[in-house]
């Protein structure tokens, strides 16, 4: 079934599928359970709830790739809604804003009214949400995306840290280069979201067999767990799970030092069970109407997912 995922992964990108699938009636109901809403008003109510169940969260406003500038900008005003609408909601210390990038302008061309490029450009868009985030109370960390963009978005990472040291970026245990760039990324005080990575990357950049990424993975969270940094180990799997608990406790490092975080709708009984062990858990939820991608994404990763799918297509069809 994991051979599965390359294709699904390839049809995220074809705007046919993307229509179809978007458009059949029952898509609607199966993105349900990864998705709260499309609103800010929907994300605010997800937060109370899962909060109240002593889980932490990161949002995500939906939306990547982003080809023109009116939209970079109302991705970026899309945080500072939700970022408002956690403080009106008693909400917003300790929460957390996920960004991509490639939302808030990226992949723009550089131009003679754009001279930076969309670096420069999503820099501008991800320091307004910085500020935002910080001076409300809440903190922030950049999504990765496919290699290609990680040279970009670490230098993006950089310069926020200027003004505020506590952005956080994810990376990818997939990637060859992850031990380089971890070298970099476990100071004092740096937040660093492991995951194994969600993007169909090539041989010569990436491990592609499973039980590579998984090897590269555990090496990845020893580095992260003895580090100076905050690690933040983002994955299901049990096994992780549990090779994150023996590390941390080997590293003496309480669970006020790390968290575990998970995908809202992903193992939610197994996030409360955490919760209930005494450890921090932060949950990542995705908001908005752009969550093609996303939801394809999840689909790739776990054959059960596809046949949940596919099964709500043929029986209420
Ligand atoms: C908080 C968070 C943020 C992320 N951010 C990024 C990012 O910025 N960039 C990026 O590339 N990727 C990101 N990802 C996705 C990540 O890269 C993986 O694609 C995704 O988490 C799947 O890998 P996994 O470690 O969870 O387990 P997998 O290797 O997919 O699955 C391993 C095992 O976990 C269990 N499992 C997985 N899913 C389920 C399920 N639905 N129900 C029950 N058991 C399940 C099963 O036992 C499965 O065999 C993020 C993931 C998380 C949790």
């Amino acid at each position: 079934m994991f051979l599965l995922r390359k294709p699904i992964l390839a049809l995220s990108g074809s705007s046919a599928v993307r229509g179809a699938v978007s458009s059949a009636p029952l898509t609607r109901s199966v993105v349900d359970r990864f998705i709260p809403g499309e609103t800010t008003a929907d994300a605010v109510a997800a937060v109370s709830t899962l909060r109240a169940k002593g889980l932490q969260v990161t949002l995500d406003h939906l939306g990547e790739d982003t080809a023109d500038r009116a939209t970079a900008d109302a991705n970026v005003q899309a945080y500072l809604d939700v970022i408002a609408g956690l403080s009106t909601a008693g909400q917003v210390a300790g929460s957390e804003v996920s960004v991509k990038l490639s939302a808030v302008g990226q992949a723009l061309i550089a131009a003679p009214d754009l001279p930076g490029g969309g670096n420069a450009y999503a820099l501008s868009g991800a320091c307004r949400i910085a500020d935002a985030a910080y001076a409300a109370g809440a903190r922030m960390t950049l999504d990765i995306e496919d290699h290609t963009t990680i040279d970009q978005t670490l230098e993006v990472l950089f310069d926020l840290r200027r003004t505020h040291p506590d952005v956080g970026v994810a990376i990818q245990a997939m990637l060859l280069r992850t031990p380089n760039d971890l070298a970099e990324l476990t100071g004092p005080g740096s937040r660093v979201r492991l995951v194994k990575g969600a993007y169909d990357e090539p041989a010569d950049v990436a491990f592609t067999d499973p039980d590579q990424i998984d090897l590269a993975y555990v090496r990845a969270m020893k580095l992260l767990m003895y580090g100076k940094g905050y690690p933040m180990i983002g994955s299901h799997d049990p096994r992780m799970v549990a090779i994150a608990d023996k590390i941390a406790s080997d590293a003496s490092r309480s669970p006020d030092r790390w968290e575990h975080q998970m995908l809202f709708g992903i193992r939610p009984d197994e996030q409360e069970r955490l919760v209930s062990a005494g450890k921090t858990v932060r949950v990542y939820v995705p908001y908005g109407a752009d969550w093609y991608g996303y939801f394809t994404r999840r689909l790739a990763e776990r054959p059960a997912n596809l046949l949940f799918f596919l099964r709500s297509l043929a029986t209420r069809g």
